[in-house]
């Protein structure tokens, strides 16, 4: 039997009503001859609201319990999704992580997905059941443990369901119709894609577009699953949607394929340390143990053997490097004068694979960014991608400038 994987993502599972126009979408597939395995996410607002819980009983929680909480939201959904396609007269059964079981890592709150035994399902499908409803975003431990994908992990759910099973196609159904240049909440000039590489979407992902969860591009890029992202609001034909695919299924594509950002940065310096090698391991290693995910990093200019060392990280971290780089100070392995903390920064990104073979984007990058009197913090380029770190209060500004000088409105 032909097999795809449906994903339905927050506000698509909201309440009843949402859950069950899913439904009758997934009817739909079940009706052309489909077997099909969905993923579902907590209702829009759920994990959120379970984060936060976590987060009011201490600020150095367990991240063992902390995920066998956040993990319960999807099976509410998952639960109710097989009941409403029942009432439906699809045959159709509920199961949680622990049950396929979807294996992982130990890394509880980031874990990794190692292994998805197909058994238990397919044994099912033999047995006539249609529909395998599966919570997304969770998983079970080598220790037996609940552990989470880390956010915006139902996706990854979807992909790694797709690869398992050789689905015909992983279909993610979101509240936007598909993969746009940017972000269409702060963009409206912001345009669909028919098509977005697997490159330029995992740039995208991996720079902020919450879209996707970066892993599931990663995923789909290894495993070639054919991804597509469409609405769950409208009508859907086949055609409809983002397909995500190799660059060479791409006839045109822009110089830049998108802008992306993301709010939540912070950038830390640490002001005059010993310029000499072994400093930046130093840090580097103490930040790192302590699970902090460093992204741009810059060293300032030395000046009588002493330097300032900067880098980004999410603001939620801010707490953990500062406690790391104190740790390290305290014990005499690093000396510095000290620590400044800017929380109010973001990150804007534009990406593109036409970057490889054309010149002068960063150029015209920073001249937008300058012509509406921005001022550029940190900048770090790939092959295809251009960050900076600006004050957030310009986030929209930026985003905008440079989707409208990109001219990324326009098709190619
Ligand atoms: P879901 O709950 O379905 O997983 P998410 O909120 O995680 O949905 O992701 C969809 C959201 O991603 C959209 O509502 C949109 O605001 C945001 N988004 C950010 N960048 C983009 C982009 N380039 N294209 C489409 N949506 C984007
Ligand atoms: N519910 C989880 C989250 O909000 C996972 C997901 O929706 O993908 O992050
Ligand atoms: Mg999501």
């Amino acid at each position: 039997m032909p097999l795809l994987v449906m994903k339905f993502g927050g506000t698509s599972v909201a309440n009843l009503d949402r859950i069950r126009r899913a439904a009758k979408r997934i009817g739909v597939e079940v009706a052309k001859g489909y077997d099909v395995i969905v993923i579902v996410s907590a209702m829009s607002g759920k994990t959120n609201e379970l984060v936060g819980w976590v987060d009011e009983t201490s600020p150095l929680y367990d991240a063992r319990e902390y995920d066998a909480v956040v993990s319960s939201g999807e099976n509410i959904t998952a639960g109710l999704m097989a009941l409403t396609l029942q009432e439906m007269d699809v045959p159709a059964r509920s199961w949680q992580g622990w049950q396929v079981p979807l294996m992982t890592t130990s890394a509880h709150s980031q874990a990794r997905i190692e292994e998805i035994p197909t058994d238990n399902l397919n044994q099912k499908f033999g047995e006539g059941m249609k529909v395998a409803v599966v919570a997304g975003f969770q998983g079970i431990s080598p220790e037996g443990r609940i552990t989470t994908l880390g956010r915006g992990g139902s996706d990854t759910t979807a992909v790694a369901f797709a690869a398992a099973f050789g689905a015909e196609r992983c279909d993610i159904y979101t509240d936007v119709d598909g993969v746009y240049t940017t972000d269409p909440r702060i963009c409206e000039k912001a345009r669909k894609l028919d098509r977005i590489s697997f490159e330029e979407m995992l740039e995208l992902a991996s720079l902020g577009a919450k879209v996707l969860q970066t892993r599931s591009v990663e995923l789909a890029m290894r495993y070639k699953v054919k991804l597509r992202v469409l609405s769950s609001f409208e009508e859907q034909s086949d055609e409809a949607g983002t397909l995500v695919c190799d660059e060479e299924d791409i006839m045109e594509s822009n110089v830049v394929a998108g802008v992306a950002y993301s709010r939540d940065e912070a950038k830390m310096t640490v002001v005059s340390v010993a310029d000499r090698p072994g400093i930046a391991s130093i840090i580097f290693t103490a930040l790192s143990d302590a699970g902090v995910n460093v992204d741009m990093i810059v060293q300032n200019i030395s000046d009588e053997g002493r330097t300032d060392m900067t880098f980004s990280c999410p603001t939620d971290q801010v707490a953990r490097a500062e406690q790391a780089l104190l740790a390290i100070k305290d014990a005499g392995e690093l000396n510095y004068a000290e620590l400044v903390a800017d929380q109010d920064v973001c990150k804007v990104s534009v990406v593109g694979i036409g970057m490889r073979s054309q010149s002068g984007v960063a150029a015209k990058m920073f001249k937008i960014l300058s012509d509406e009197g921005i001022n550029i913090k940190v900048i770090t380029t790939s092959e295809i991608k251009i960050s900076v770190l600006v004050d957030r209060k310009y986030m929209e500004l930026a985003v905008q400038a440079l989707h409208d000088a990109f001219e990324l409105d326009k098709a190619a």
